[in-house]
């Protein structure tokens, strides 16, 4: 039966209800190199973000994918803390950011070892955390994709194939997500494991088309950054296009900013519920389709 893998252990779907596939609890944009990177008290982000997650399990969300991937300060200890102060299981990925926010060790590792290493996150846990990596967030450049970006895919697709694991990329470019799907499909994986995230930075509507009937993930996640009706319009365009079973939402909010002085200020992920899906119910959008986009496809897209 496929699960997420969760930081309290695995999840069925009919233990989950609605699912935030694109969230961060704690982050850190400063590059590994930088002094401080990705230290902070476990007890202040707690009192930070324990009151986030309360306010979304209050609006009835079940879990949240943390996107916040190695070398833009993943720290699945304090992932770990904030999850257990709160009950609320939290997806942590695998995996490693785009340049230049790559640690030495993995610009030095070969293709075979980073391959080994996102294998052991997934399948037997994630650092020394009592629990496996649910995913792997990858990133490429704008422009388009470097060397060591694709040793680092190369990688993770052989090692996602092997786990039958999602791989999900902040890539801004539509035709840099293509590249991404042939690299992946050259390695044996399968593009419905791909998820293009930032799916709204192409304004190419044609392109998010063609990734979904690519067979990939297309994921609007500036919910909250944009106001509702630009968000619930992007929405209803790719709903007319017959894409809703494709298609993701979320906030790319939080966090828990490592680089500020008491983790900066913090985004509510609470715009969904709280106002976009009555928004989209107001323009014709049925609880079907309201359960896929918020229950069925995030779990589609992360369960293995
Ligand atoms: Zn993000």
């Amino acid at each position: 039966m496929p699960v997420l893998e969760t930081t309290l252990g695995p999840r069925t779907a009919g233990e989950l209800g609605f699912i935030l596939p694109h969230e961060h609890v704690f982050v850190d944009l400063r590059t590994p190199d930088q002094p401080g990177y990705a230290e902070a008290e476990t007890d202040a982000v707690m009192r930070a973000m324990v009151p986030r997650i309360e306010e979304i399990r209050a609006q009835g969300v079940t879990a949240l994918i943390e996107c916040t991937t190695g070398g833009v300060g993943r720290r699945a200890d304090i992932d770990l803390a904030v999850s257990e102060a709160t009950g609320f299981p939290i997806v942590v990925p695998t995996g490693n950011y785009r340049e230049p926010w790559i640690p030495d060790w993995v610009r030095e590792a070969s293709q075979a070892e980073l391959e080994a290493w996102m294998t052991r996150e997934l399948e037997v846990r994630l650092d020394e955390a009592p629990f496996k990596a649910g995913w792997i967030k990858l990133s490429a450049g704008d422009d388009g994709i470097t060397d060591l970006e694709t040793t680092i895919l190369r990688a993770a697709a052989r090692a996602a194939k092997g786990c039958n694991a999602t791989i999900g990329s902040h890539t801004i470019r539509g035709r840099v997500v293509m590249d991404q799907l042939a690299i992946i499909e050259a390695e044996g994986h399968d593009p419905a494991r791909f998820i293009s995230i930032h799916t709204q930075a192409e304004p190419d509507f044609e392109m998010h088309r063609a990734v979904a009937a690519r067979g990939a993930w297309i994921e609007y996640d500036n919910a909250g950054w944009v106001p509702d009706g630009a968000f619930t319009d992007t929405v209803m365009r790719a709903l007319d296009a017959g894409l809703e079973s494709r298609m993701l939402l979320s906030h790319d909010a939080g966090w828990y900013d490592a680089a500020k002085p008491e983790g900066g200020e913090q985004k509510p992920y609470t715009v969904l519920a709280a106002s976009i899906l009555p928004a989209l119910r107001d323009r014709g959008v049925g609880e079907e389709t309201i359960r896929l986009l918020t229950h069925t496809n995030p779990f589609n897209a992360f369960a293995r």
